[in-house]
């Protein structure tokens, strides 16, 4: 059987692959499979990107919407962190952290093994292998425990750019036996992410940093020839970026006047909670819609009656965690005829840094390349595709059968010479009068056969 590489890249945008910093990766793209038209799940922020990658499925239905979000279940009147300590509190409470199997419980069930190396934050490593919750599958991450059968190491203090920790990954793989290299392998790097976040995108720390994933990625790919594999290699990232315009104190905006809601901020977007489940306050929204610095609201509750705003369900099934209101902060691209580039307003971090977690183009562009046997190698595709279709794809290659509840697709262009490049683009508009004047917001989607990708929404008041 073929193994299963994923390597995701945090923030990694396609543009950002050229000769000068990434040539490697360049060449693996050259090579590889290309998405070109590759879509995040909104919001645009890590813990609920690496929860549709791993388990096939929109935010409504895994239930992860946010690195900050609101546990309904298990406890409505707190915003939780998705960090390890938070989430093992929940599982040890009988809960589900994510709400459908991912890659690691499927792995278990058909006996594969799976492994996770991985530098970010400790929810995104828990997501990617919940299986080490109870002692099972392998995960290297600075601060989840070690577990039985796994070589104890020891993790150097993390900088920016973030060189040592990955670095650190590179050399747990070079003394793994090759008999522990996994049926799935795991390999996420906190870069270009983290010094985007605190220098800026195109700073020097950026671009030491794209560097340096870029040489890491070339030892991946040497360990595995020393080792004769010849995996299915998945290059992800898990979305895009926006420069920072402004920074936003949700607090004093908004939660001082509102103390019966939660507001959960992730960088480009908050989600609002009511506290007691009451009836929600249309004046909560009139008010963010009064904000020069607010974008497109979605409503995730479908009792909330206001003219002009989208409902979730027009998007994705809505599940128990959906959020009474997604917010977006509001951006603009830098340059009309690009999806790569723009601003937005950010309720954290500072001006001119990096940030994510809109509904922007710029956000929602995020990265995949697909390597390996039988592949349609040195070509790309412009039909849209997403983060959610990374599961059934890798099922399918497996051989495993892909369950019903599945929203993502296989992306069957990776074995196709002359594939059908159509699909339809739907904009959907909403016009309203607000008490602060003449409201519209607007969603784009793409519409490839009866998939829907979010590709971007704005607002004009
Ligand atoms: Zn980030």
């Amino acid at each position: 059987m073929r193994k299963i590489l994923i390597i995701g890249m945090d923030g990694l945008q396609m543009s950002q692959i050229n000769k000068l910093n990434m040539p490697n990766l360049l060449k693996f793209q050259n090579q590889g499979f290309s998405f070109k038209n590759h879509h995040s799940s909104f919001p645009t922020v890590t813990r609920t990107n690496v929860a549709s990658i791993v388990s096939g499925v929109n935010p409504g239905t895994h239930g992860i919407f946010g690195n900050n979000m609101v546990f309904r279940e298990y406890n409505k009147n707190k915003v939780l962190p998705v960090m390890y300590p938070e989430m093992k509190k929940i599982y040890e409470s009988g809960k589900n952290i994510v709400l459908t199997p991912t890659l690691s419980e499927i792995a278990e069930s058909n006996n594969l093994s799976l492994m996770v190396l991985n530098s970010g934050t400790s929810g995104n490593a828990l997501i990617q292998n919940l299986g080490v919750l109870n002692n099972k599958n392998i995960t290297f991450h600075r601060d989840i425990p070690v577990q039985d059968n796994q070589i104890n190491t020891k993790w150097p203090k993390q900088d920016i750019p973030d060189i040592n920790s990955n670095n650190h990954i590179i050399e747990i793989i070079e003394n793994l036996d090759s008999n522990d290299l996994s049926d799935i392998s795991i390999i996420w790097l906190d870069e270009p992410d983290k010094s985007q976040h605190n220098c800026g995108i195109d700073s020097n720390e950026s671009i030491t940093a794209l560097k340096n994933n870029d040489k890491i990625f070339k030892k991946i790919l040497d360990v595995i020839d020393q080792n004769q594999f010849t995996p299915y290699i998945f290059l992800v990232s898990d979305h895009g970026y926006s420069k920072i315009k402004k920074t936003i104190d949700i607090t004093r905006e908004l939660a001082y006047d509102f103390p019966g809601y939660l507001f959960a901020e992730n960088g480009g977007s908050f989600l609002v909670y009511s506290k007691e489940n009451k009836i929600f306050d249309p004046i909560l929204i009139n008010e963010i819609i009064s904000k020069s610095w607010a974008g497109v609201i979605i409503t995730g509750n479908n009792k909330i009656n206001y003219n002009g705003i989208h409902n979730y369900d027009l998007l994705y099934s809505s599940g128990i965690r959906n959020p009474d209101l997604l917010v977006s902060m509001n951006w603009n691209k830098s340059d009309e005829s690009e999806n790569t580039k723009g601003e937005l307003f950010s309720t954290n971090l500072q001006k001119d840094k990096g940030n994510h977690g809109s509904i922007s183009p710029q956000e929602i562009n995020c990265s995949l390349i697909i390597n390996g046997p039988e592949i349609n190698n040195g070509n790309k595709t412009f039909l849209p595709s997403g983060n959610i279709d990374i599961l059934p794809t890798i099922l399918h290659l497996l051989n495993i059968k892909i369950p019903t509840y599945i929203e993502g697709r296989v992306l069957t262009e990776i074995f196709e010479r002359c594939e059908n490049n159509d699909y339809d683009i739907l904009k959907l508009p909403l016009t309203t009068k607000t008490p602060s004047g003449e409201y519209m917001q607007e969603l784009q989607i793409s519409l490839y056969k009866n998939y829907k990708y979010l590709d971007y929404g704005y607002v004009e008041k």
